[in-house]
């Protein structure tokens, strides 16, 4: 089981910036959807105040403000990626 993570983790592990996560994950995404066996999930941002979820959202960069209650307080979106119909050994 993958732990989804979002780009600034990710950015702080790797020691590059959040900028260049989402360039990094743009090419991934790409990548991952010419290989069949292999998902790229996305968890939709939320908004904290009023729980919408973005989620007919294809960038993984996070939206500035909600479009139901114009909040600015909306959730990191997250992603991991995820081995299906991989043969267990
Ligand atoms: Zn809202």
């Amino acid at each position: 089981m993958v732990t989804p993570m979002s780009s600034r983790r990710l950015a702080e592990i790797v020691g590059i910036s959040e900028r260049e996560v989402e360039d990094h994950i743009n090419h991934i995404i790409k990548s991952v959807a010419r290989d069949r066996s292999l998902r790229f999930i996305l968890e939709p941002c939320e908004c904290r105040h009023c729980g919408f979820a973005f989620r007919d959202r294809s960038k993984i960069t996070r939206p500035s403000r909600c479009p139901r209650c114009h909040s600015e307080s909306i959730t990191e979106p997250r992603y991991s990626i995820e081995r299906c119909g991989a043969k267990q050994k």
